[in-house]
């Protein structure tokens, strides 16, 4: 199949096992927590309402506008798309491709590594310093064109240093990407640093905090300039029209649906101190609803946690070999994730 791109062909499609019954799922920082009642009535009524039939609005005016609101932008800030992995891929269309070069902390979110390889940009793994620090001078040394950072990072959990964020920022005629997809658990944001800098759009996600993740939506915030160019690599009508309405209720309703951070960011706190305890694992302090933890013994952890049917995050790189990330889960899965530790260390 010579018409297919060879660094297509070198790749692998991206897979994840499937779930099976009773399975403890805490390897993909999803919200435990189901929406409310209140919210699902809310969907059911938009739903049935909606007119399939026609194309939704491509620009999605009032969307944007609300989402805007919620960053103390303009609409016009605002760029939307189905899940913010999509939205990285729009990065990359606009700014990558052969020739560019991107540049990124690592260990960081597998997404950035894998659509540069479809995207046939060049990928530069900056490796973080000691206590997960941001490596600014190194990263700004390579001169890449895009430079993504994750803050809070994924899978270490901390903030890095917001004054050498913004040394990279100010330094850096790179587009910079501040991938905030854990926001709402941290409460640390860059967005004030957009109406200063002209090369930095923020990332964000309705999977996490919001109990999205099925729906598949985010956004990218910046400034006018970029977002009118972004939008000329979006695909028409990308935002459903179910999408845009059920968006538009979360926005409204957002109080409601982010009742679960406070509760979550308790029960990973929590967590945290009872893995402190224990011998031979080592947690990171984390500012999102995941935990990375370093173990003495990773194997007979894994076989531990595979026999009662809890799912973490393993990695393949030989750097995290002895990790794994563990998502805060209801308080029951939490018990459940410490007491399979607690037997296999
Ligand atoms: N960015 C980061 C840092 C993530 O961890 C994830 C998902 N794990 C994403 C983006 C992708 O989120 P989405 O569901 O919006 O595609």
């Amino acid at each position: 199949m010579d018409f297919i791109n060879k660094r297509i062909k070198k790749l692998k499609a991206y897979a994840v096992p499937q779930v099976s019954e009773g399975e403890i799922k805490l390897d993909a920082q999803e919200n435990p927590y189901p929406l409310p009642q209140e919210i699902r009535g809310k969907f059911s009524k938009i739903l049935s309402k909606v007119e399939l039939n026609r194309y939704p609005d491509p620009s999605y005016k009032r969307l944007k506008k609300l989402i805007g609101q919620y960053c103390g932008l303009s609409g016009d800030n605002i760029l939307i798309g189905n899940g913010s992995d999509e939205l990285i891929l729009m990065l990359y269309l606009a700014a990558g491709g052969p020739g560019k070069t991107v540049s990124c902390p690592e260990p960081a979110f597998s997404m950035y590594r894998i659509l540069s390889k479809i995207t046939g940009t060049y990928y530069t793994a900056v490796k973080l310093d000691k206590d997960f620090k941001l490596p600014a001078g190194k990263i700004l040394a390579i001169k890449p064109d895009i430079i993504f950072i994750t803050y809070p990072n994924n899978p270490t959990g901390n903030c890095f240093e917001k004054d050498k964020i913004e040394k990279i920022i100010s330094r850096s005629s790179a587009l910079i990407v501040i991938d905030e997809a854990y926001y709402e658990f941290s409460g640390q944001t860059m967005m004030d640093y957009i109406k200063k800098y002209d090369n930095l759009v923020i990332l964000r996600t309705f999977s996490k905090a919001f109990s999205l993740a099925g729906l598949r939506a985010g956004y990218i915030a910046g400034n006018k300039e970029i977002i009118k160019e972004l939008r000329k690599v979006q695909l028409p009508y990308n935002v459903s029209i179910v999408n845009q309405e059920l968006l538009e209720a979360v926005i409204k309703d957002r109080k409601v649906l982010l009742k679960t951070v406070k509760k979550l960011n308790a029960a990973r706190d929590k967590l945290f101190k009872n893995l402190k305890k224990i011998k031979g694992v080592k947690p990171y302090p984390s500012r999102a609803n995941y935990i990375l933890i370093k173990l003495e013994n990773i194997e007979r952890v894994a076989n531990s946690l595979k026999k009662n049917n809890i799912k973490v995050r393993h990695f393949e790189s030989a750097d995290l070999k002895n990790y794994l990330r563990v998502t805060v889960g209801t308080d029951k899965e939490n018990r459940n994730f410490l007491e399979a530790l607690k037997r296999a260390v």
